[in-house]
């Protein structure tokens, strides 16, 4: 007889988290004491890209502090809907990168998949928060114009998974990838962009971690903190096991102002990361999309801030100051 499954001991499934994300600013505000910010809350900024916070990142935000810089990261603000002279729709040249339904070939060597357009969580500086993820993601279809693309283009040695986020996607679907992927014999890596182990860890579950473990590559996982806040011992546990896996983690983050722009917060997320087995990768600059302009951090305050982590820290702690150029053949140091 096979006995019943015991239910009550499995662990809450990812899907159930994500469906059960905070999507109301005022209920976020409930959570956290802080009802004066609701003056600052938009409802039109939250109609055009809604608030979504896995409530998981709401418990590692301050309570009453109405600065916590995960907290800013999430907020709809009146802030985002004026216009701002020089920040577009589409500010890294996205559509003209195109080679195919969500698939963007900038770099030499690397295809980068618009997987899919959905997150677990909305960050309100992202630089495609006006993609048009209907029409161009990559997994429509079973995928089949990315995978036929990247077997006839012998020069792609890498592929990245990105979005949106990739591991909103169910593994099955990764899987239903990168089996065809894996039939292509001038593929030498497979990149993963993900917000997700920081933002829902419980997503990096066995079923997650077997599929990764038998991939055919080196895998690169990038993770996507900003702040040292982001980290807690769920996070690290989930980072610990994509690392047993085989990944080689690294961390990009955006300079953003009220958030990680003084070098003590950029120093902290350096060293929390490399405790939790993550080296730092790309910072940042901003890319200029509408509705993120109070976001913005200069260049000069940028190279300055570069400039003051690199004389406090060691060299491998300290991550590449970046910009996207539409056109450059890849991401533009700044310096
Ligand atoms: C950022 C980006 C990459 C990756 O660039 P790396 O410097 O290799 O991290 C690849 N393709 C596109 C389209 C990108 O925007
Ligand atoms: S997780 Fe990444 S793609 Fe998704 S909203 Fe945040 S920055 Fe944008």
């Amino acid at each position: 007889m096979i006995p019943a499954s015991p239910l009550s001991l499995q662990p809450v499934r990812w899907q159930a988290l994500w469906r059960d994300a905070v999507r109301d600013p005022r209920e976020l505000l409930a959570l956290l004491d802080l009802p004066q910010l609701a003056a600052e809350i938009s409802d039109e900024a939250a109609a055009r890209f809604a608030l979504r916070v896995p409530r998981g990142f709401v418990a590692r935000m301050g309570k009453g502090d109405p600065n916590d810089p995960l907290l800013r990261q999430v907020l709809p603000l009146r802030a985002e809907t004026r216009a701002v002279e020089g920040f577009g729709l589409d500010a890294v040249g996205d559509a003209q990168a195109k080679t195919g339904a969500g698939v963007l070939q900038k770099y030499r060597g690397r295809a980068l998949l618009v997987a899919t357009g959905s997150c677990a969580i909305n960050c309100r500086y992202c630089f495609r928060r006006h993609f048009p993820y209907a029409e161009e993601t990559a997994a429509r279809e079973g995928w089949r114009e990315a995978i036929a693309l990247i077997r006839a283009d012998a020069s792609v040695e890498e592929v990245i998974l990105s979005g949106g986020d990739p591991l909103s996607l169910s593994t099955a679907k990764l899987a239903e990838l990168t089996t065809a992927l894996a039939t292509i014999p001038h593929l030498k890596r497979l990149r993963i962009h993900s917000r997700l182990p920081v933002v829902l860890p419980e997503r990096v579950d066995a079923e997650f971690l077997a599929w990764l473990r038998a991939l055919p590559w080196p895998v690169a996982v990038v993770i996507h903190a900003n702040h040292a806040n982001e980290f807690d011992a769920q996070v690290d546990a989930a980072l610990s096991s994509l690392r047993n896996a085989g990944a080689m983690l690294l961390n990009q983050a955006v300079l953003l102002r009220g958030v990680n722009d003084d070098v003590d917060a950029l120093a902290a997320l350096s060293a929390r990361g490399f405790a939790a087995g993550v080296l730092p990768y790309y910072l940042h600059q901003l890319d200029k999309v509408q509705g993120t302009a109070h976001f913005e951090v200069s260049d000069a305050n940028a190279k300055r801030l570069h400039a003051q982590l690199a004389a406090r820290l060691p060299g491998y702690l300290v991550p590449k100051l970046v910009r996207e150029v539409a056109g450059d053949s890849g991401k533009r140091p700044l310096q």
